[in-house]
């Protein structure tokens, strides 16, 4: 026994550190401390949980300490997956500790917090799993005793049914526990503690759908997805559709592909809460066997959800970009729908951005990734050109439906935020008993209030932007931290009392409707109205289910949505998002231009689109207007070349915020000469530029600053950031982020 080699394990902690850590595992434990599970680990003098990756062959050259005890009876994770978590910690330089508690869902980490575990060390159990008791008859053939007519009663439904929820006994008995309780004693009935699993759709029974007779074009797209399926190799696609073209058919169909060669299917989507139509596409067509991952479920809900994912019980996914990290084996294609929204990049903590993950997981398991988009990011049309990508097209809307008409509204000289051309318009449309969207990127009622004697605008004190003026709820807000104060009030700066409004938003175009077209039943969705639960799915079935005429919104309405119903589109202000001081802002406005336009003329009626604008001359809203994604690309191409941003560069964006100016700007100074130094000494060809105040350059209380970094090569940029990295002077006060892959820089 002497002779016994000690076991020794690898395990990441998640905590802002570079490495992870050995320890030994006790001889009563060796069976449970396997990779993909959790322990409890002595750390300086705390008690933390680790993750373990696996086993560490060396011998150890001091004396480990041991661990406390292993915490889950399953593996949270396969060798493979973790295989994937550590390339996704190296690339974005995050602690894996880190990347670990990021990708589990928040029902798993909030019992540790409530350190479950000490006691019971089936953790994976605990506060978060749902049971329910279950009663079922046992002795069905022996004559029954004398029983009081209640409890007899029990027991014959509980024979009838077989097994039976107590929950469901006590709907129809009421308080039924003495006679269960005497029925279990003579041996008629067991109760049996079962798990349950939170139903996040709810009750509502979908109407089953069947596939539909492909598209010529549909049909190629899909005969290359299966060709691809079929060799079992990793294959990436992108599928360049125009709004309407059938996309999502041909998702659904190669799907059915995958779950026939017994593989799985993961589907990211922009934000699941938005798109309750394409889930429910989803579960027509496939049924149960789906799960949903998002912000909007409850912890309880989406952990259950990771449990039925991680037990095999659903074959499809569907989930925002956390469902990247999904624990889905057998993986045969990920789809990562609208592939060109930037909601796929995580802003704070883990910056990972999905779209490219999926590229990196498919790989990994050799499963066809298909990208998919009306209006593919530049960087991907990029790599389809250079073969990066095999670009599959559907140029097409199905059953030959036009692209809707797109007329310009001048506003320059127009005092009204909504055009005199769209008012006609809209009578014309409901007039026809069709429907109608009006999108405005922007909520509120005004943009923001200015004093009219000293012109100051209405600031938040904590952020460096305008407050936005909410007429309804009475207040000026700000939209990046919350702060209120009641409006209109008094100017700050001055003293006066009379605020003017500039600028319009939602809320003060739906008031404008409202007197324009009285006839219409108009809603509004931002959000500011889609605050409850399910409240998007409300708003758009009455979309749906034409009981609304006009819907009135932001971004939000621009995604997806299909109703065969609207004829007409207005959008005001157009260029609204070219300000933006982002090297993407013009691909951002054609994107959302384009995607809106596509919203028109989805069913048998052709669409009009209505766009008011001031600046027309701009290539991202003239090509979205005349659906020249092609002139669009190669224009947009040109500009990136001549700055020098992706696809010509890669990108790291070094962030640095403290309550205090001073020491943020000399800790940002300081950072960027060291960063300088390095680059001459290894001899890396980056450009560092900055640093400079954030554009957002107070958020919350906290001051900004911003170095960039730019470089041709990956591997460069990465490298100066790791030597960085190994020799940080760190400021207690300050605090830092790496972002790989910026994708958001304000
Ligand atoms: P996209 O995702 O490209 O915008 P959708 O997949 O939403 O397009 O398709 C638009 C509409 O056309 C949907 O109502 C869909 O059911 C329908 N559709 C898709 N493919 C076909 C087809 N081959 N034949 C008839 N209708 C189709
Ligand atoms: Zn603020």
């Amino acid at each position: 026994m002497s002779n016994h080699v000690p076991h020794i394990i690898e395990v990441a902690i998640p905590l802002h550190l570079d490495r992870t850590f050995h320890y030994r595992v006790p001889r009563e434990m060796e069976g449970q401390a396997l990779a993909g599970r959790r322990a409890f680990v002595p750390f300086g003098r705390r008690r933390l949980t680790g993750y373990i990756l696996g086993n560490v062959t060396e011998t150890p050259p001091h004396e480990l300490k041991e661990i406390f005890e292993v915490l889950d009876p399953e593996p949270l994770w396969t060798d493979s997956e973790l295989e994937f978590f550590r390339w996704v910690a190296s690339y974005y330089l995050h602690p894996l500790g880190e990347v670990l508690k990021t990708a589990l869902p928040a029902g798993i980490n909030i019992q540790e917090r409530k350190g479950v575990g000490q006691a019971d060390p089936t953790v994976s159990g605990g506060k978060a799993i749902k049971t329910e008791i279950v009663y079922r008859a046992s002795a069905p053939c022996e004559p029954v005793p004398h029983l009081g007519a209640k409890a007899a009663d029990i027991l014959g439904v509980i024979r009838e049914a077989g097994d039976i929820p107590a929950a469901e006994l006590r709907r129809r008995f009421g308080t039924c526990s003495p006679q269960l309780k005497r029925l279990a004693e003579l041996g008629l009935v067991t109760g049996e503690t079962r798990e349950v699993y939170r139903n996040p759709f709810g009750d509502d029974v979908v109407k089953r759908d069947t596939p539909r007779v492909l598209s010529p074009h549909q049909q190629a797209a899909l005969d290359a997805l299966c060709a691809a399926l079929d060799r079992h190799a990793f294959a990436p696609f992108l599928l360049h559709g125009v709004t309407g073209s059938g996309k999502t058919e041909v998702y659904l169909q190669a799907i059915d592909q995958a779950l026939g060669q017994e593989k799985n299917a993961l589907v990211l989507v922009p934000e699941i809460s938005l798109t309750p139509q394409l889930v429910q596409r989803f579960r027509a067509r496939f049924g149960h066997g789906i799960a949903i991952l998002h912000s909007g479920l409850s912890d309880g809900e989406r952990y259950d959800e990771w449990r039925r994912i991680r037990r095999g019980q659903a074959r499809i996914v569907i989930g925002a970009r956390s469902a990247i990290f999904a624990p889905l084996a057998r993986i045969g294609i990920i789809i990562v729908d609208e592939e060109h929204e930037a909601s796929f990049k995580q802003a704070d903590g883990l910056r990972y951005n999905a779209r490219d993950l999926a590229l990196v997981r498919g790989r990994m398991e050799r499963a066809v990734v298909l990208l998919g988009s009306a209006t593919p990011l530049v960087t991907s049309r990029y790599a389809a050109e250079h073969g990066k990508l095999a670009l599959l097209t559907l140029p097409e809307r199905v059953e030959h439906r036009p692209m809707p008409t797109v007329e310009l509204a001048p506003m320059k000289g127009v005092a009204t935020a909504i055009s005199p051309l769209l008012v006609p318009a809209l009578e014309a449309t409901l007039a026809a008993g069709e429907q109608a969207i009006i999108f405005l990127n922007r909520r509120g009622f005004a943009t923001y209030l200015v004093c009219a004697e000293c012109g100051a605008p209405l600031a938040c004190p904590n952020c460096s932007v305008s407050l936005t003026y909410h007429r309804q709820r009475g207040q000026s807000v700000c939209h990046y931290c919350d702060y209120a104060i009641p409006a209109p009030g008094i100017c700050p700066a001055c003293g006066c009392q009379e605020l003017k409004e500039l600028g319009a938003g939602t809320e003060r175009l739906e008031h404008d409707l409202r007197e324009l077209v009285p006839q219409a039943r108009i809603l509004r969705m931002d959000s500011d109205t889609t605050g409850g639960k399910g409240s998007h799915g409300r708003l758009l079935a009455r979309m749906s289910d034409g009981s609304a005429d006009i819907l009135v919104g932001t971004q939000m309405i621009a995604k997806g949505h299909d109703f065969p119903g609207v004829t007409l589109v207005g959008v005001v202000n157009a260029e609204a998002s070219l300000g933006m001081p982002d090297f993407r802002a013009a691909e951002r406005t054609f994107q959302l231009l384009s995607q809106v336009i596509g919203r028109a003329g989805r069913g048998d009626t052709p669409g009009r689109v209505i766009v008011q604008t001031l600046n027309s001359d701009h290539y991202a809203i003239q090509n979205a207007v005349q659906h020249d994604g092609d002139a669009f690309y190669r224009q947009e191409l040109e500009f990136r070349r001549e700055v020098g941003y992706p696809p010509f560069s890669f990108l790291a964006c070094l962030g640095f915020s403290g309550t205090t100016e001073g020491p943020v700007e000399e800790h940002a100074e300081a950072i960027t000469r060291l960063l300088a130094q390095l680059k001459r000494e290894k001899g890396l060809r980056v450009e560092i530029l900055g640093p400079a105040p954030a554009p957002l350059y107070r958020l919350r209380g906290r001051f900004r600053r911003q170095i960039l970094l730019k470089s041709p090569t990956r591997n460069d940029l990465r490298r100066l950031i790791a030597a960085w990295q190994q020799n940080r002077p760190v400021v207690s006060t300050i605090r830092e982020y790496v972002d790989i892959d910026p994708v958001d820089m304000m």
